[in-house]
């Protein structure tokens, strides 16, 4: 059904930026967005990425879709510069497929360009994959480019320290895994009060994701890690509606 749907889709808009938002626990305000793809089938209605993304890697359409997204991304960023509310930066995920050639660079730089927009408005979510080399590199030019790099889903899979020493990311974004196995356990805490440190002492952003309950807000609070993105704030939703909130 994906493979045989996916270009009409694309050519129908049928999917569509959700924005989440990303909160400062201590100013209890937004400070920016994810962008989340979801498909808007006419008669299956919403179809949620779990179910198609792993089907459009494996194909390599993801590609397409990120570029649509990407856009959509830039588009809302102008939207928000236009009238005035600044200091909303939005993040993007940026597939693995991506980072193995050198096409997607000059897409961003076409858009950025063709939209109007600040460089370090659209920020690029980047997973470690099986071959860091290549992402290492890949994120280094990008980052001599003038982007921000968000290291999405620290602390699972592949995510390793070394590539924390190889690549100059800005942010690290703590996987939502974490934040459902690590605060049950006293042992679970303690790493995560380190991870917070090193990130601290190494100058880089920290954004705790999944975050759901009151409890893991207090706790993110207390060894301060600010940033949290999560059900407890607010779900993925439309950009009108991101846009309104
Ligand atoms: P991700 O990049 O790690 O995105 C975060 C996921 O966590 C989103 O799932 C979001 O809805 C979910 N989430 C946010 N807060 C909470 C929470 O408090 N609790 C729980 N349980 N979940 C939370 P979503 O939107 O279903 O996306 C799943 C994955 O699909 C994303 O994980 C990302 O890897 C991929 N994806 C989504 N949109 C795109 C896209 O445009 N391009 C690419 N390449 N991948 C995308
Ligand atoms: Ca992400
Ligand atoms: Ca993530």
């Amino acid at each position: 059904f994906i493979e045989e749907n996916m270009k009409a889709a694309i050519a129908q808009r049928q999917f569509q930026m959700y924005l989440q938002p990303k909160y400062s626990i201590s100013h209890n305000a937004i400070v920016g967005a994810e962008a989340l793809v979801r498909w808007l089938h006419p008669v299956k209605g919403i179809i949620y990425p779990s179910e198609f993304i792993p089907v459009l890697e494996e194909n390599g359409f993801i590609r397409n879709v990120d570029y649509y997204i990407w856009e959509e991304a830039c588009r809302f960023i102008k939207r928000c510069e236009q009238e005035g509310m600044e200091g909303c930066p939005v993040s993007v995920n940026v597939s693995r497929h991506h980072l193995v050639e050198d096409e997607f660079i000059e897409v961003l730089d076409g858009l950025i360009d063709k939209i109007g927009i600040d460089k370090q408005s659209l920020e690029l979510e980047i997973t470690e994959t099986v071959n860091n080399q290549q992402v290492s590199e890949m994120s280094n030019r990008l980052k001599d480019e003038g982007f921000m790099l968000l290291m999405d889903d620290f602390g699972s899979g592949y995510s390793s320290l070394s590539i924390l020493l190889e690549t100059p990311f800005d942010v690290i974004k703590i996987d939502k895994k974490f934040m459902e196995n690590m605060l049950v356990s006293k042992r679970g805490k303690l790493i995560l009060e380190q991870v917070v440190a090193m990130a601290g002492k190494l100058d880089l952003g920290l954004l705790a994701e999944g975050v759901e309950t009151r409890e893991q807000v207090e706790f993110l609070k207390e060894i301060g890690c600010d940033m949290v993105q999560g059900f407890y704030y607010a779900k993925p939703m439309p950009a009108e509606e991101f846009y309104e909130l």
